[in-house]
């Protein structure tokens, strides 16, 4: 047996490396590169040596198209730096400089504002079966994928459309080296996180980089892969291993590591306290990774000798010591990396210089700008479960911001919860429930957004009631929509008792039902996910004018129930219409009340696909119908101006 550490002292001993025909050993991809060797030499030595294995002919023959660019972003110190913002903005400005951008999410960072943070990379396979109350909302991608909210983040900012191999969770890693081993494919050998689960990560990571995600074909020029955790987490270290071994392989020209660490200011003396990234700093290099920049975030500008006293102590020049200071938008991230030349010294590291552009980021300034400006605001009522966690329904909340941004409006989104409305609350929290009314009733439009369980329904119910009866704009999403059909079959078709199966399954009305191909025994992605069409009905409604298309939208899913086909009829016959079905007719998917302002519920998600500069067109419609402007806007949308 040969002593791999041996091997490991002997190699980082000799320069120049030895010649590839004089190294005896077993071949063994995962542990020679454990050597810290460069990787062409070690592709070479092993092909002499190796029955040339997949893996290694699959790199060569990607590395003879062309060699991916990787920009690795880990976080030290603590979670919920911001590392997800940091990671797309720097996407943002690469794309600016023109080159092609795609993204990786390994694990999850919880949230930029850092209200909570779990340990990642989670063992969870996708974030589907994740409560949002720990972790944040769920994001829906176009293939069904339930991911991350930071794939949000990179969708958002990047403008692209990802799938759900682009994010990598330790659930997903460790299922497919399982499933590789019942199947045999290790041919007896013992199965080690090193080398099968780290070689699984970097073949996952090289495959997922190649799948081209802005519409183009072929691969993209960088993948930016974000490390979710903090360096250190034991939760990461088969990933942190994973990186190490592919920085080496794919050679010091197409790997850039940027680390974002914490410079906190002690109260009484005021100073920047860089001990903390050192320490993670060294950390990581203990691990084998060397960060070529960091990303320091702290309240206020970094100071020149803070910036010396990091550069000294961990090793990286200081022209690639990045400060985010807080600022009053994440737009304001991507300028700022920018006006520190992030782009300068990332373009450098990968060997890009010569095939990038000065960064052009007028739209960017453009937004962050009118951002900071806006002085009028609109009152949104936002009713619903996970309300002390704001990052539950973060995607809604971005594309209210997108809406609100196209009117000039600033949203002043009200956080309502739900139970909070019920009359129970009345009697046991009565502050609490007046509270909850009287914010109720100043808002300028009501929002009933997605959820599960039963906890706050009828808060929700009695919401959209209000928003019913006293022609307030309402817009329910998903289960904002079957609230409303519960709410019209109770108030206006009389049945006390109509509610959905998800809620009450002897309800002698069920006017919400378990969808038929649906899995009771298994929650994990068995729900009707991901992008589908919905076809309007008829040309003359709302959703249609002001989705520009009067055939079809394509919206993400993700529900297990759906509006009962048996009580259409009776629901339409009393003024409920339902103008968007999906392509077998028999499932509902656009309710609207045309009595009504703006009374619309949806069973998708629009807001997963908002971007800033194009708002989602339901979204706009709501604050339109808010501040009295839908009417107008929509005969100006018909007459195509
Ligand atoms: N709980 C409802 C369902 O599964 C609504 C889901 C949602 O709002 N995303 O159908």
């Amino acid at each position: 047996m040969y002593k791999y550490a041996f091997l490991s002292k002997y190699l980082s001993a000799v320069r120049p490396p030895p010649l590839a025909g004089l190294l005896r050993f077993e071949s063994n991809s995962a542990k020679i590169s454990n050597c810290s060797f460069p990787a062409r030499t070690l592709t070479q030595t092993l092909c002499l040596h190796t029955n040339t294995q997949n893996l290694s002919s699959k790199r060569r023959s990607q590395s003879q198209q062309r060699e991916m660019k990787y920009v690795l972003v880990t976080g030290g110190v603590v979670s919920g730096l911001g590392k997800g913002v940091t990671a797309s903005s720097i996407g943002v400005v690469l794309k600016a400089c023109g080159l092609r951008v795609t993204s990786i999410k390994i694990g999850a960072a919880i949230t930029f504002n850092g209200l909570i943070c779990v340990a990642d990379p989670y063992l969870n396979t996708d974030a589907g079966t994740m409560s949002p109350f720990e972790h944040g909302e769920v994001f829906v991608l176009d293939d069904g994928g339930e991911v991350d909210l930071d794939l949000g983040n990179y969708e958002r900012f990047l403008d692209v459309t990802l799938t759900k191999d682009n994010n990598i969770t330790t659930g997903k890693i460790f299922q497919s080296v399982i499933e590789k081993e019942r199947k045999g494919d290790y041919l007896g050998k013992t199965v080690q996180v090193v080398p099968h689960i780290t070689d699984a990560i970097k073949d996952w990571i090289e495959s997922v980089a190649a799948i081209p995600v802005d519409g183009k074909e072929g691969p993209a020029d960088v993948c930016v892969i974000e490390l979710g955790g903090t360096v250190g987490d034991i939760e990461s270290m088969p990933f942190i291993e994973a990186l190490r071994q592919l920085s080496f392989s794919v050679g010091q020209d197409n790997f850039c590591l940027v680390h974002v660490s914490l410079i906190p200011v002690l109260g009484v003396v005021g100073e920047q306290k860089t001990k903390p990234t050192q320490h993670s700093v060294r950390e990581l290099r203990a691990l084998g990774l060397t960060p070529h920049l960091l990303a320091c975030r702290s309240a206020q500008p970094l100071l020149e000798n803070t910036k010396e006293k990091l550069s000294q102590f961990c090793h990286v020049p200081a022209a690639n010591i990045l400060n985010i200071h807080d600022v009053p938008n994440v737009w304001h991230v991507p300028l700022l990396l920018r006006n520190q030349d992030a782009h300068d010294a990332i373009l450098k590291q990968l060997n890009l210089l010569s095939m990038a552009m000065p960064p052009s980021l007028q739209d960017w300034t453009m937004m962050a700008e009118t951002c900071d400006n806006l002085t009028n605001s609109v009152r949104i009522a936002m009713v619903g479960k996970y309300v002390g966690l704001t990052d539950s329904y973060l995607s809604v909340v971005k594309a209210l911001l997108h809406a609100c941004i196209a009117c000039s409006l600033k949203p002043s989104i009200d956080w309502i919860a739900a139970s909070d409305l019920e009359e129970d609350s009345a009697k046991s929290t009565p502050e609490a429930h007046a509270a909850a009314w009287e914010t109720l009733k100043n808002a300028e439009c009501i929002l009933v957004p997605g959820g599960f369980g039963d906890r706050g329904v009828s808060g929700m119910i009695l919401a959209a009631k209000y928003a019913r009866e006293n022609k307030i704009p309402y817009l329910g999403i998903c289960l904002g929509m079957q609230i409303a059909v519960i709410e019209f079959a109770r108030s206006v078709l009389g049945l006390e008792r109509a509610d959905s199966n998800e809620f009450d399954t002897n309800t002698p009305d069920p006017v919400v039902i378990f969808m038929p191909e649906g899995s009771r025994t298994h929650m994990g992605s068995t729900m009707r996910l991901g992008s589908r069409r919905t076809l309007f009905q008829t040309p003359d409604c709302i959703t249609a004018k002001l989705c520009g298309n009067p055939q079809y939208v394509e919206e993400r899913h993700r529900h297990r129930y759906e509006v009962n086909p048996e009580v259409i009829e009776i629901l339409e016959e009393n003024g409920l219409k339902f103008v968007g079905k999906d392509e077998t007719g028999k499932r509902m998917e656009i309710l609207e009340l045309p009595s009504h302002p703006f009374y619309v519920g949806v069973q998708f998600h629009p807001e997963f696909k908002s971007r800033p500069r194009r708002p989602s067109a339901l979204f706009l419609g709501f604050i339109l119908a808010a501040t009295g402007k839908l009417e107008a806007h929509l005969k100006s949308h018909q007459n195509g101006i």
